[in-house]
C-alpha cells in the first residue's frame, strides 16, 4: 500500500514565479485535492483544540480559501483583512514594507469587538510584514491574537521569529 501524502507533498513549487528567481510554492495543488485540502483544514487547527476562538481572520487572498473553511468547522465568523481600496465601509489602514516600497492592508473598523480571541491565518509565511501588518490590524480594534496558522513556513526569511519576538503563537504544517 502505497503511504498516505502529507500536506507538503500536495503543494508544488514553481520556479521564477512572480519574478525569476523566485520559487513559488502553490497551494492550489493542494486546495484543488479533496483529501488535501480536508487535511490541511484538520491540521492547521489540531495545535488549537484546547482553544476557544471568536474569529477567523485572514489575509488576502489565498487565506480566505483556509479562513473560511476553518471559520464553518469552527462555528464563528470570519474577518477578511484585504489589499486597500477593496473594502467598501468604513476601515482601518496598516501599512507595511515589501521587498521594494510599501502596500497597505485594511480591515473594517467595526469588524472585531474588543477581547474578541483571534486565530490569524494565512497560506504562507515568509519575512512576517504581511503577517504583522494583520495582527495590529486586529489589536487596534482590542481583539486578542490567540494564535496564527499558516500551510507553509520560510523559516530562513525570519517570519516566525518576527511573529514570535511579538509574542505570537506560530503554527505551521511545513517548511
Ligand atoms: P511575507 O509578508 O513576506 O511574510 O509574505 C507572505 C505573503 O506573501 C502571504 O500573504 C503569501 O500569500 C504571499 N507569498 C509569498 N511567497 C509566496 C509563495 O511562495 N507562495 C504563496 N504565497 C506567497
Amino acid at each position: 500500500m502505497q503511504p498516505k501524502k502529507s500536506v507538503r507533498d500536495y503543494i508544488r513549487t514553481i520556479p521564477d514565479f512572480p519574478k525569476p528567481g523566485i520559487m513559488f510554492r502553490d497551494v492550489t495543488t493542494l486546495f484543488a485535492d479533496p483529501r488535501g485540502f480536508r487535511i490541511c483544514i484538520d491540521q492547521l487547527l489540531d495545535p488549537f483544540a484546547d482553544q476557544r476562538f471568536d474569529k477567523v481572520v485572514a489575509l488576502e487572498a489565498r487565506g480566505f480559501i483556509m479562513g473560511g473553511a476553518i471559520a464553518h468547522q469552527l462555528n464563528v465568523g470570519f474577518v477578511p483583512i484585504r489589499k486597500k481600496g477593496k473594502l467598501p465601509g468604513a476601515t482601518l489602514e496598516q501599512p507595511y514594507l515589501l521587498e521594494y516600497g510599501e502596500a497597505v492592508m485594511e480591515v473594517h473598523d467595526d469588524a472585531l469587538q474588543a477581547g474578541e480571541r483571534v486565530l490569524l491565518v494565512d497560506d504562507l509565511l515568509a519575512t512576517g510584514g504581511t503577517a504583522e501588518a494583520g495582527v495590529k490590524l486586529c489589536e487596534r480594534m482590542g481583539a486578542r491574537i490567540v494564535g496564527c496558522a499558516f500551510i507553509v513556513d520560510l523559516p530562513d526569511l525570519g517570519g516566525r521569529k518576527r511573529l514570535k519576538d511579538l509574542g505570537l503563537r506560530v503554527e505551521a504544517l511545513c517548511a
